[in-house]
């Protein structure tokens, strides 16, 4: 189908883009790779009256590196993390997880911001920004703030990021020498998670000095398995099993075609253990 008719707007800067966000209220729709966006104002599930491209504002993509921590604008296309070194170094589970998204075309058009604020449970990148720790950075009318990973997803398509409101980056705490794996479960390539499971550990001598879990189409939002990373945390290889049994504890798994919630807790234990001992080099 055809979208309704709509004024589409192409600002170039941050400041610009807010203020047409202001002036458009509830009829305003911000527009980034449009792989969500798009389909949607074909099914005409919404119509906005006004659409806002931010694929002129400069400012909001790239990836920098700032001391401790790595800066991904929002509007960063899923390709250019998947060919960074610079992410690949300092994050390599971000690498691990954006390269299984659908396929080469929608990871050259989708964004990280995109997929973070459209926020789908069984999206790819929600986990691995949690499990490394992430920070994002929303600006607004009454200027910027930052909000930790663990606040960010708030439930089922909804974030911190308020009407009015656009997400300009995210900071990612280095993670240098971390081994990471993303182990993600389909029943044909490029379908969207079934579950899927993003690890990062730092190992020394062959013992787990600290792992970070997270668990994509676990429930409403991505998830951290805090459980998991406590009872990793001065593990070898071969306690490494025991470790990840409980990885569903205090989740709510959907039911849906693919899979009922018991299969997908099951899935949740089998997918972390293996994420987490490809992830020591195993
Ligand atoms: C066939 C197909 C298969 C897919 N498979 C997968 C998959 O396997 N794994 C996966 O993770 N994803 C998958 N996707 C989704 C893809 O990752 C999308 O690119 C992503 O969900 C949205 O990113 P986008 O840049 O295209 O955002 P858009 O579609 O442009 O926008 C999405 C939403 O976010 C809002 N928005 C975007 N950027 C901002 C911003 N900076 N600030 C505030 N609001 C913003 C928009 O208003 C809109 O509501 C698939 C998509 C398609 C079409």
């Amino acid at each position: 189908m055809i979208p309704a008719a709509f004024d589409y707007l192409a600002p170039t800067s941050v400041e610009d883009a807010l203020a047409a966000l202001a002036e458009g209220g509830d009829d305003a729709k911000v527009l980034a790779g449009g792989q969500s966006l798009l389909p949607i104002l074909r099914m005409r599930l919404n119509a906005p009256e006004k659409v806002i491209d931010l694929g002129r504002i400069e400012a909001l993509r790239g990836i920098r590196d700032e001391g401790d921590h790595l800066v991904i604008g929002a509007m960063t296309p899923y390709s250019d993390v998947v060919e960074s070194d610079l992410v690949r170094e300092h994050a390599g589970l971000l690498v691990d997880a954006v390269a299984e998204v659908a396929d080469p075309q929608i990871r050259h058009r989708g964004t990280v911001g995109g997929a973070l604020v459209h926020a789908d449970p069984a999206g790819d990148v929600g986990a691995p920004i949690m499990a490394l720790d992430a920070e994002l950075v929303i600006a607004g009318p009454g200027g910027e703030r930052t909000v930790s990973s663990d606040d960010f997803f708030v439930d089922l398509f909804e974030t911190a990021v308020g009407e009015g409101e656009l997400l300009t980056s995210i900071r990612i705490p280095k993670h240098t020498g971390w081994g990471s794996c993303y182990e993600k479960f389909v029943r044909v390539s490029h379908q969207w998670s079934i579950v899927a499971v993003a690890a990062t550990v730092k190992v020394e001598g062959g013992v787990i000095q600290e792992a970070r879990v997270g668990l994509t189409n676990m429930g409403s939002t991505p998830l951290r398995a805090r459980g998991v990373e406590e009872a990793l945390r001065g593990k070898a290889m071969d306690d490494v099993p025991a470790a990840c049994a409980g990885a569903a504890e205090g989740t709510n798994p959907p039911s849906d075609l693919n899979g009922d919630s018991d299969y997908r807790r099951h899935l949740a234990a089998v997918l972390t253990r293996r994420a987490v001992l490809a992830a020591m080099g195993g």
